[in-house]
């Protein structure tokens, strides 16, 4: 991969990064009580339990990504990024266009416990 692939890359990651912090900043607030009042309509309170673990589920996959994302931008510090971590081979672009994150490759993803 050469500097300007992976600057472009780099850019992608950090507006990644961004967009997902950024979302992070919508608070989830863990100990408040369900709370079902007029606004939430003819929600039920398990409807709206099941949204509050939702919305938790969500941030902890936001946590997550944002730290694979974080993971992505150190590799390309050291001039690893675009490898597969597990085969060392390059990892398609197309694959890296769709998931910049991805740390392996389709062959390798697609056999887990190799
Ligand atoms: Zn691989």
């Amino acid at each position: 991969m050469n500097n300007e692939t992976t600057h472009r890359y780099e850019k992608i990651l950090r507006e990644l990064l961004d967009d997902l912090r950024s979302a992070m900043n919508q608070p989830v607030d863990e100990s408040r009580p369900v709370q079902v009042d007029g606004t939430m309509g003819r929600v039920s309170r398990g409807d709206a339990m099941q949204v509050q673990q939702l919305a938790l589920e969500m941030k902890r996959r936001r946590e997550g990504r944002i730290q694979a994302v974080e993971a992505a931008l150190e590799r390309i510090r050291l001039g690893t990024y675009g490898f597969c971590v597990r085969c060392e081979n390059p990892i398609d672009q197309g694959r890296l266009e769709v998931l910049p994150d991805v740390v392996l490759c389709v062959r390798c993803a697609s056999n887990p416990k190799r």
